[in-house]
């Protein structure tokens, strides 16, 4: 295993059966998912030193006409609270946000039918007249090529639309009522094509996936090479068809995040908020197997609970906006400490 680990820090790349041999042993062999993480924590060193870059995450809206099988935002769940922010509380946020040090502002939200292009763009205007210097990131899933160029040309630089699985099969057992997968992957394509920094990913422990289908998708990460990389454990939601399924697991996830790391040395990889869900030392272990950013919620903290895409999920104490000492106190027990620059990736 240690050659497997040597060949993908130096080559960036392993053939589907020597990556399938890595995350195997990684999920049941200490030493040998310690051996990767430690060669992923060497290489996000050399890119980005002791620094880990903040986003400020504001949740838009929690109304959205997907059903995706296994997010409590589905619009078939009946129980979800739902509700949307106005265009002065984003602002809000925003202001909020800077004041605190924050430089890049992530609007996500579920697929919300009332965010027009028109109301979108004139919203991605006024954050980019008002804070010229921040990166703004959006994360509204599929959307036409000419409103993505459209908020690009409002002022949006980032675009997050993880591509949840890269296997046909289990990507239409996820998303029955979805456009499907070609459709999810041409719009990563046309974000590219406009010159969004884009991101990808997938939850890790989905009903239905095995250890094949993570192979699948770490070679399409490889393959099309996003800027930024999100990875984090699935987590139930009661009220959804997944709710009785148990939650990622915790070793396969930051394999995952270490062999990312490998392969795209550059890449801009949060600790996800779902590994801190799972587990209290999940953040850390994330930047300890390679990643490189954390995303605190800066949304108005009445509507927090309400976006809940699983259970219990994080965002107070350090998760939120306003603990970034506590945040900074945490990585400093690793020896990192937050880096306030915008981030952008290097090309
Ligand atoms: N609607 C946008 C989209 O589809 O890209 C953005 C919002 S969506 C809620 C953000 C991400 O949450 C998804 O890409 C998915 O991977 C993740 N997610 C949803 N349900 C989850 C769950 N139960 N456990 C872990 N992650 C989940």
């Amino acid at each position: 295993m240690r050659e497997l680990v040597e060949q993908l820090t130096s080559l960036g790349r392993l053939d589907n059966v020597s990556l399938k041999a890595l995350l195997s042993q990684c999920a049941k062999d200490d030493h040998v998912l310690q051996l990767l993480r430690d060669s992923a924590v060497r290489t996000a060193r050399e890119q980005f030193g002791l620094g880990i870059y903040i986003r400020g995450l504001i949740e838009l809206s929690s109304y959205c006409r997907c059903d995706c099988l296994y997010c409590g935002l589905r619009r078939s769940n009946r129980s979800a609270e739902r509700y949307r922010l106005t265009h002065d509380e984003v602002m809000e946020c925003c202001k909020e946000g800077y004041r605190l040090g924050f430089r890049t502002f992530v609007l996500q939200g579920g697929e919300d039918g009332t965010h027009t292009d028109r109301w979108l763009t004139e919203l991605v205007a006024t954050m980019r007249r008002e804070y010229p210097d921040v990166a703004i990131t959006l994360s509204l899933g599929e959307r036409g090529e000419e409103s993505y160029r459209a908020l690009y040309e409002a002022g949006a630089n980032r675009y997050l639309l993880r591509h949840e699985a890269a296997n046909e099969e289990l990507y239409e057992s996820l998303h029955p009522a979805g456009r499907g997968l070609r459709h999810r992957l041409d719009c990563l394509e046309s974000l590219k094509r406009i010159g969004y920094q884009t991101g990808m990913g997938m939850m890790i422990g989905v009903k239905g996936q095995t250890i094949d289908h993570i192979v699948e998708d770490l070679q399409l990460i490889e393959r099309m090479r996003p800027e930024m990389v999100g990875i984090g454990p699935f987590l139930p939601h009661r009220a959804t068809p997944l709710g009785g399924e148990p939650a990622g697991d915790l070793r396969l996830v930051l394999a995952a995040v270490a062999i990312v790391r490998l392969m795209l040395p550059k890449a801009l990889i949060p600790s996800t908020t779902a590994l801190a869900t799972l587990s209290p030392t999940g953040r850390l272990e994330g930047i300890l197997s390679g990643a490189n950013v954390v995303m605190p919620n800066l949304s108005p903290s009445d509507i927090r609970a309400k976006y809940a895409i699983y259970e219990n999920k994080a965002s107070w104490g350090k998760e939120a906006a306003e603990g970034l000492s506590a945040l900074e106190a945490e990585l400093q027990t690793i020896g990192y400490h937050i880096d306030y620059a915008r981030g952008d990736f290097n090309f």
